[in-house]
């Protein structure tokens, strides 16, 4: 049975690259009838940040990829926070020391320090592993006697991992393929500190084998760790998982990561949800199937031109082997035009249920039908929900002022005169639908000769303000025959 997890740390704001990776997880265990679980990795508590991981589960809920076991929805193998879990990280430490795995390391930080500047001094990095172990200070260059009186005396320890020399550790990876790595060039990185925590190492892949995870799909940022992850597999004699290192997010422009700068400097969200001062996606007006979609297309491609999927297709379509090595570059313009699409394929009486509070905001009570109805003749031209007033203002108040630059080009001496007809003729209408309007109008401007340059563009200046709007006899219908002559007259008197 297929098991994956999402692993974030609850150190801030869950950024997109984050969600994203929530989501090929998800997407993967629905494809194959898999779960998919939450395991928040809280043990660096320096870093912790209240608030964070309710952050996570309401940004994973908002867009709909709900985790079938993590906090607050225990399965048998809870608990999901690793701050949970500390006993198990003690257990299986001791594992490894017993099996002579890692050891016992006591170098102060400053000791650590100097090595290092010792070694960049001859041009050369430090690694702490065989090339150096035995000038250190730990288990492997002491008495044992020494070790456990250096404990007993509650000396400072870190537990690290022994790395084996000469070895050509072989990595698979689903995206990326076969790899081999020298074990000459790792650390013997710290697995463990008398503090009573684990590093991340360790307690992710304790957790990844106790949680019987069979794929671990996570960024690239992960794919250096990997050669320490399978020689910890090897040591405990587990089977590793199989893996899956996703391709960074780049920037709109120029080289490098995504960043929330690139997002402050460039305006455009990279949290799905707000998160103290930042704003989000769902406030900036986007609906989460536009997240999902261009989500899933940072890094995935189906294979055709189609570019629009929802949840269900994408769960249906996904696979790793149509996962790129290469960056996805991030586009915001493109994001944009996922929350148009998307705009556009919901019914009009969904869109006016959320357009109703904007309008109550501005002060104007309406009926859900009417708004209905104008969203329906707007919503084209909108890429959010908050556009619609700014599309729409003149179905619901009458123009305060009129565009300059339209005034000066459309107003012409005989405007007026032209004007004070047109109201004469649609004051008899007795039907004053889009329809009727139309034709009685046009008809008029036919038999008086006049052209239609002289009369439209300037009766849609008094009418809406500028020469934005829908088809003008539509705009007519809607806002009514009294008003529409009001406007008329306003403009002429
Ligand atoms: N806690 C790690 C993170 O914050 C998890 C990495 C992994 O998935 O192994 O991204």
């Amino acid at each position: 049975k297929v098991r994956v997890r999402f692993a974030p740390s609850p150190t801030g704001a869950l950024h997109i690259g984050g969600v994203r990776t929530a989501l090929f997880n998800y997407l993967f265990a629905k494809k194959h009838n898999g779960e998919f679980i939450l395991r928040i990795e809280d043990t660096d508590q320096n870093r912790y940040v209240e608030g964070a991981e309710q952050y996570i589960i309401d940004a994973l809920n908002w867009c709909n990829i709900p985790f079938d076991e993590g906090p607050g929805k225990e399965g048998k193998f809870g608990p999901y926070r690793q701050s949970e879990r500390k006993h198990l990280y003690k257990e299986y430490v001791n594992v490894l020391l017993e099996k002579g795995k890692a050891y016992y390391a006591f170098d102060s930080s400053e000791s650590l320090d100097n090595h290092r500047k010792e070694h960049e001094e001859q041009g050369k990095t430090f690694i702490y592993n065989w090339h150096n172990r035995l000038k250190l200070d730990n288990s492997l260059s002491l008495m044992p006697q020494e070790v456990t009186k250096k404990i007993e005396n509650g000396e400072e320890y870190v537990v690290r991992f022994l790395t084996a020399p000469d070895q050509q550790i072989k990595l698979n990876d689903t995206i990326r393929g076969n790899m081999t790595i020298d074990s000459n060039v790792l650390d013997d990185k710290v697995l463990y500190k008398s503090d009573g925590m684990p590093t991340y190492h360790l307690a992710n892949i304790v957790d990844d084998h106790l949680m019987e995870i069979t794929h671990v799909i996570r960024g690239e940022e992960w794919l250096p760790s990997l050669a320490l992850h399978k020689q910890l597999y090897d040591a405990f004699e587990w089977q590793a998982p199989e893996f899956a290192h996703l391709p960074l997010i780049m920037k709109p422009v120029g080289k490098g990561k995504l960043s929330k700068r690139d997002g402050e400097k460039l305006g455009f969200p990279v949290f799905p949800l707000n998160w103290n001062e930042s704003k989000g996606y769902k406030e900036e007006g986007y609906f989460p199937e536009t997240v999902v979609n261009f989500l899933a297309m940072l890094g995935w491609n189906p294979g055709t031109e189609q570019e629009i999927f929802s949840l269900e297709e994408l769960t249906n379509l996904f696979s790793l082997e149509r996962v790129n090595k290469s960056g996805a570059r991030f586009d915001p313009d493109k994001t944009k035009w996922y929350n148009q699409q998307y705009l556009q394929q919901k019914s009009d009486i969904e869109l006016a249920e959320l357009y109703l509070p904007i309008l109550q905001e501005k002060g104007i009570k309406a009926p859900l039908t009417k708004v209905e109805k104008v969203v329906s003749l707007i919503k084209e031209r909108a890429v959010f929900v908050a556009d619609f007033w700014e599309l729409s203002d003149y179905m619901f108040v009458s123009p305060t002022s009129y565009d300059e630059k339209a005034s000066k080009k459309q107003w012409k001496e005989d405007t007026s005169s032209i004007m004070t007809a047109v109201h004469d003729v649609l004051a008899a209408i007795e039907d004053f639908s889009s329809e009727q309007t139309e034709e009685i109008v046009k008809t008029w401007i036919g038999e008086k000769e006049l052209s239609f340059g002289k009369v439209m563009p300037p009766l849609r200046l008094i009418i809406v303000g500028e020469m934005k709007g829908p088809h003008l006899f539509d705009i007519l219908e809607f806002i009514g025959k009294e008003e529409s002559l009001q406007r008329i007259k306003t403009a002429i008197d």
